[in-house]
C-alpha cells in the first residue's frame, strides 16, 4: 500500500492538478473518474456533450492525497493552476470573482470516486461580501434576492467551513435561531416574507455570531473564502463520518476526494427559476418513466430538505415549458450516451436550464433487472452488459415475501420496532410467537403462522424451523446454525438480536418494557433485521408465485414484469456461465424448489437432517446407544427402510441429475436427548434403566466434538453405519430407476477425510454395498464415490486422496474452521472486532479467505487433477452462494458450486459474470 501511495503522490507533483470545464470544452472526461471523482468526471463529460453546464474546474483526488500526506500543505503550483482556471471561468461567464459590479459567484463541491454521504456539504454563493452583494443586487434587479443569497452563504460557510454548529445541549444552530427570531419580530411565517432590509440585518447578526464563536471576523476576501472552502473539502476526507462510511463500504483511505469549483446558477431568482432532481427511469421499479421532483424559486438542497413539498417532475411542463422540453431532450441524450439509468440534478435560472450533476442512478433489485433487460430490448446494451449490470446479491430482493410498505413505515414511527438484529435470512415474516420446535410444528399443523424464537438454534430445532414462517435468535452470527439453515430453507431469519431477552421458563420474550408471550403476534423483516411487535400483512414474491403458485396465480405472476425480467436474466446467465450450479438440499420439497431455481444437481445432501424426521430419531438413538454390534445392527435394520424412503423421494425429484449424498458426519452426541424427561422416555421405550442411559449419554460427550469422533471416523469405528447408508442409497436409486425409467446418479461423499487410507476404507465398504445391491436388483447404475476436502491435511495430500476419490467437494465451512483454527460457533465474539480493526478484510465464513483457505484449495485442485485427470471438483460450503467466492471458484476451474436453493439465482448470475469478465 505504502509503495502505491508514494507513487501517486510523486505523480501529483508533476502532473496536472486542475481540470477545466465550460462552454462545450473540458480537460477531463468520464474515463477520468479516479482522478476527477464521479461528479467532476461527469461534469466534464456533460460539457463535452454540449450540455448547459456552468463553467468551473476540478482539483484532482491526487491533490487530496498529497495534501493529506504533507499535513495540510498543497503541492507546488496548485495556487497558480487554480487562478489560471478561475480566469478562464471568468472569461467564459463574462463575470469577475470579487468584482463589485458584476461578481462571479461559485459553488464548492466535494466529489470522490464513488458517492460518499459522509463527505462535506456543498458551499453555495461563495464570493459574496458587502461589496459584491451590491453588484449582485443590481445585476439581478432584486435586492432581496442578493441579500438572501448572502445570508445563505454566511450561514453555510460558517457551518461547513468554519465549523460553527449548535451549542451543546441546543437543537438548532445559532443561525436558525436568529432567523426564527427575525421572523417573529416581523410577525411573518415564511423566510420568503422577509424583506431585503431584514436580510441585511440578518447578515450582520450572522457575522457577529461567527465572530463570537471563532474569535475572528467572517472572511470578506473572496480569495480567502475560496481557499477556506477548498481546504474544508480536503479536510472532510478524514472526518469521523467519512472514515466510518469508508469502513462500512470498503473504500480505501488513499483514494482521496476531488474538489469541484463551479459558477453558481440561481434557482431562487424568482418564479421563473427553480431546481430539481430526477431519474431517467423509476429507481424503485425500473419503469421507463422520467421520475423526479422540483421546486420553483428555490436553491440547492431545498428539494430534499422537506421544508417545502416539491412537485412531481412532469408538472414542470406546465410551469416552465421551455425548460421542460430541454430537460426531456437532455435526459434522453444522457441515457443514450451513458447507456444506463441516470440520476440528474438541474437548476433553472430565469428560464434557462443548467445541468449540475449526473451519475448512474442507485436502484433496487427489481429496477436493476427491469432496466437491464429493457435496455437490451431497446438495443442500448448487449445481453452480456446487462448481466454485468445486475448486482447478484440484489436478486435476493426479488425472491422475498414483502410487507406492505406503508404499514411498515408506520411501525417505525409509532415505536413498534422492538429491536434490530442481523439480517440473516431476507424477507418478511409474520406469525405467532413460539419458543419450542414442538409448539411450532403443532401450531403450524393447525394452519397458524408461527415465528420460532430461540436463544440460539441447534439441529434438533430443524423441524420447528421448517414449520415456522420466520426464525428469531438472540445469539449467533450470520453463519450461525439458524442463519445457515434458514437460508437453505429460504426462511426469514433475524439472528443475534442482542437486546432480546428470551426466557424459556416463563415463555416470554421482550426488549425493555415490551414483553410478549407465546401466541402473541410478531413480525420479522429479515432484509433490515427489524423485529416488529404485532402483525403485518405479507405476500409471497412474484417470482415465488410464478414458480410455485396455484395455476391461476402462477399464470398471473408469470405475466408480471418481475418474473419476465428475472427469468430473462437467468436464461442469459445460464448461457454465459461455465460453472455448473448445484444445491444443498436434504428433503424432496427442497429439491423441488431448487430445481425450479435452476439446480443442476445436489452438491450436498446431509443425511443427518433426515434423522430428525418422523419416527427416525428413536431408531437413530437406539443405534447410537446400543452396547453390542448385534444391537446396533438391529437398530440400523430398522433405520434402513426409513433412509431408503428419504433417498427415493430425493432421487424422484432430481431425475437424472447427479445427487451427492454425504454419509453421517456430526458427532453422535448431537442426536441424543439431554434433559431428564426425554432420557427417561427413551429409556422406557428401549427397555433399559434410565440411569444406565444417562451414563451412556454422558460417556458420549466430547470436550471438542467438532474435532472429535465424527465424519469418516464414525464409519471407520462403526463400518455398519456406512454399510447401511450405502445400501439405502443404492436400493433407493434402483427402485426409482425401475419405477420412473430415469436412472438416478448417486455420488457418495465421505466427510472429514484427512488421509487416503481413511477414504479407501469407506470407499471399499460403499463399493461392496453397491455391488451387492446391483446383484440383488439385477441392474447397474452409474455412481461415484468421492470425498469432501475439509481438512488442511486432505488438501495437502490431495494427490494421494485422488487415487481413491472419483470427485472432490470443498467443504469450506470446516476447511475455514480448521485452517484458521477458529470455531465458527464462537467466532462471533472476535471476528467483528477483527474486521473493525482491519485485521481481517471480512468474515471468512461469509466470503472465502482466498489467501489461506483458497491457497489450500489451489493445491488440492492441482494435485488432485494431477493424480486423476478430469477429476470432478465442486464446493458445497456456504461460500458456494457468495459472489466473490464463486468468482474465485471460477478461476480455480472448479466444475460446480453448490448453495442453498434460494441462493441459486445469485450463484447463476455470479458465475455468468465471472465468465464474462474473463
Ligand atoms: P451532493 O453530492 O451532496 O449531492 P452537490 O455538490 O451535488 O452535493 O450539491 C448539492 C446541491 O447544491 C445541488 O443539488 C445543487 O442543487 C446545489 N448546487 C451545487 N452546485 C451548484 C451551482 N453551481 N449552482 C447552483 N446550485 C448548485
Ligand atoms: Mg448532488
Ligand atoms: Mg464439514
Amino acid at each position: 500500500m505504502a509503495a502505491t501511495s508514494t507513487r501517486s503522490a510523486g505523480k501529483a507533483r508533476g502532473a496536472r492538478t486542475v481540470y477545466y470545464f465550460g462552454d462545450g470544452k473540458a480537460d477531463g472526461d468520464r474515463t477520468r473518474r479516479n482522478l476527477l471523482g464521479g461528479k467532476g468526471a461527469n461534469l466534464a463529460e456533460m460539457c463535452r456533450l454540449g450540455l448547459p453546464v456552468p463553467a468551473g474546474f476540478t482539483i484532482t483526488t491526487e491533490v487530496c492525497t498529497a495534501y493529506d500526506r504533507a499535513g495540510g500543505r498543497y503541492p507546488a503550483g496548485l495556487k497558480q493552476a487554480v487562478s489560471k482556471a478561475l480566469s478562464r471561468v471568468e472569461k467564459s461567464m463574462k463575470k469577475r470573482f470579487g468584482d463589485a459590479q458584476n461578481p462571479l459567484l461559485l459553488s464548492v463541491r466535494s466529489g470522490a470516486r464513488v458517492s460518499m454521504p459522509g463527505m462535506m456539504d456543498t458551499v453555495l454563493n461563495l464570493g459574496l461580501n458587502d461589496k459584491t452583494v451590491v453588484g449582485l443586487a443590481e445585476r439581478s434587479g432584486s435586492e432581496r434576492f442578493a441579500w438572501d443569497a448572502y445570508r445563505r452563504f454566511v450561514q453555510m460557510y460558517a457551518d461547513v467551513v468554519l465549523g460553527v454548529k449548535a451549542e451543546a445541549g441546543k437543537e438548532v444552530a445559532p443561525f436558525s435561531e436568529a432567523l426564527e427570531a427575525m421572523k417573529k419580530k416581523r410577525r411573518v411565517e415564511e423566510d420568503t416574507d422577509l424583506s431585503a432590509d431584514d436580510l441585511r440585518e440578518l447578515v450582520a447578526t450572522f457575522k457577529s455570531i461567527v465572530r463570537k464563536a471563532t474569535g475572528k471576523a467572517f472572511p470578506e476576501q473572496p480569495e480567502a473564502q475560496l481557499w477556506g472552502a477548498i481546504g474544508a473539502v480536503f479536510g472532510s476526507w478524514n472526518t469521523e463520518r467519512a472514515i466510518a462510511y469508508r469502513e462500512m463500504n470498503n473504500i480505501p483511505g488513499d483514494w482521496g476526494t476531488a474538489v469541484n469549483v463551479m459558477t453558481m446558477v440561481f434557482g431562487n431568482m424568482g418564479e421563473d427559476s427553480g431546481t430539481g432532481v430526477a431519474f431517467t427511469r423509476d429507481p424503485a421499479t425500473g419503469e421507463r418513466i422520467f421520475y423526479g421532483e422540483f421546486l420553483m424559486n428555490a436553491q440547492g438542497e431545498d428539494v430534499v430538505a422537506g421544508i417545502r413539498t416539491p412537485m412531481p417532475i412532469d408538472q414542470l411542463a406546465a410551469v416552465a415549458p421551455t425548460s421542460w422540453k430541454e430537460l426531456l431532450r437532455i435526459q434522453k441524450l444522457l441515457e443514450d450516451h451513458y447507456r444506463d439509468m441516470q440520476d440528474i440534478e438541474f437548476t433553472i435560472e430565469s428560464g434557462r436550464l443548467f445541468m449540475l450533476q449526473c451519475r448512474a442512478g442507485k436502484r433496487t433489485g427489481f429496477a436493476a433487472v427491469r432496466i437491464a433487460t429493457d435496455m437490451v430490448r431497446e438495443k442500448r446494451i448487449t445481453k452480456e452488459e446487462a448481466l454485468l449490470r445486475v448486482e447478484p446479491a440484489a436478486l435476493d430482493q426479488l425472491l422475498q415475501p414483502v410487507f406492505d410498505a406503508d404499514e411498515q413505515a408506520a411501525t417505525r414511527r409509532d415505536g413498534r420496532v422492538m429491536t434490530t438484529g442481523l439480517n440473516a435470512g431476507p424477507g418478511a415474516a409474520t406469525g405467532r410467537i413460539v419458543f419450542t420446535p414442538e409448539r411450532a410444528v403443532e401450531l403450524a399443523a393447525k394452519g397458524e403462522p408461527v415465528i420460532l424464537v430461540r436463544i440460539e438454534t441447534s439441529p434438533e430445532d430443524i423441524k420447528g424451523m421448517q414449520a415456522a414462517e420466520g426464525i428469531l435468535t438472540a445469539r449467533g452470527g450470520m453463519t450461525s446454525h439458524a442463519a445457515l439453515v434458514a437460508r437453505q430453507m429460504g426462511k426469514v431469519c433475524v439472528a443475534g438480536a442482542g437486546e432480546l431477552m428470551v426466557n424459556y421458563h416463563d415463555w416470554v420474550m421482550g426488549v425493555g418494557d415490551t414483553i410478549l408471550e407465546e401466541g402473541d403476534w410478531l413480525s420479522l423483516d429479515g432484509t433490515t433485521g427489524e423485529v416488529i411487535n404485532g402483525r403485518l400483512a405479507t405476500q409471497p414474491s412474484e417470482v415465488d408465485t410464478a414458480l410455485f403458485g396455484t395455476k391461476a396465480k402462477a399464470k398471473k405472476a408469470q405475466a408480471g414484469q418481475t418474473w419476465k425480467c428475472f427469468s430473462r436474466i437467468m436464461r442469459w446467465a445460464d448461457g454465459a456461465r461455465r460453472l455448473r450450479v448445484r444445491t444443498n438440499a436434504d428433503q424432496p420439497d427442497q429439491c423441488k424448489t431448487a430445481v425450479a431455481f435452476g439446480a443442476e444437481g445436489i452438491g450436498l445432501c446431509r443425511t443427518e437432517h433426515m434423522f430428525f424426521g418422523e419416527g427416525k430419531i428413536d431408531a437413530v438413538r437406539e443405534m447410537i446407544l446400543s452396547d453390542t454390534l448385534a444391537e446396533r445392527k438391529a437398530a440400523l435394520k430398522r433405520l434402513l427402510p426409513l433412509q431408503r424412503r428419504d433417498f427415493e423421494g430425493i432421487f424422484k425429484e432430481m431425475g437424472t441429475r447427479p445427487v451427492t449424498i454425504r454419509t453421517l458426519d456430526p458427532p453422535l452426541h448431537e442426536f441424543l436427548p439431554h434433559d431428564d424427561d426425554a432420557i427417561r422416555e427413551l429409556a422406557r421405550s428401549m427397555g433399559v434403566p434410565a440411569e444406565q442411559l444417562r451414563n451412556k449419554v454422558d460417556s458420549l460427550a466430547e470436550s471438542n466434538p467438532m474435532l472429535g469422533h465424527r465424519g469418516c471416523r464414525l464409519g471407520i469405528t462403526y463400518p455398519e453405519i456406512t454399510q447401511v447408508q450405502a445400501r439405502a442409497i443404492f436400493e433407493a436409486a434402483c427402485n426409482v430407476a425401475k419405477k420412473t425409467g430415469k436412472k438416478p446418479r448417486p455420488e457418495v461423499m465421505i466427510p472429514l477425510v484427512g488421509d487416503a487410507a481413511e477414504l479407501a476404507s469407506q470407499a471399499a465398504i460403499t463399493h461392496a454395498a453397491a455391488e451387492e445391491v446391483f446383484k440383488r436388483k439385477k441392474m447397474r447404475l452409474p455412481y461415484l464415490v468421492g470425498t469432501m476436502i475439509e481438512l488442511p491435511r486432505a488438501a495437502l495430500t490431495a494427490g494421494a486422496i485422488a487415487a481413491e476419490a472419483e470427485f472432490f467437494s470443498f467443504g469450506t465451512n470446516d476447511l475455514t474452521q480448521t485452517t484458521w483454527g477458529i470455531s465458527r460457533d464462537d467466532a462471533g465474539k472476535f471476528i467483528p472486532i477483527y474486521v473493525d480493526e482491519e485485521i481481517m478484510p471480512g468474515d471468512p465464513f461469509a466470503s472465502l479467505d482466498t489467501a489461506g483457505v483458497g491457497r489450500l484449495m489451489e493445491i488440492a485442485v492441482a494435485d488432485g487433477r494431477g493424480a486423476r485427470a478430469g477429476l470432478k471438483i465442486g464446493i458445497c460450503g456456504e461460500h458456494g452462494g457468495d459472489p466473490a467466492s464463486i468468482d474465485f471458484c471460477h478461476h480455480l476451474n472448479l466444475d460446480y458450486v453448490s448453495c442453498s436453493p434460494y441462493r441459486l439465482p445469485i450463484a447463476r448470475l455470479a458465475a455468468a459474470q465471472s465468465a464474462l469478465r474473463d
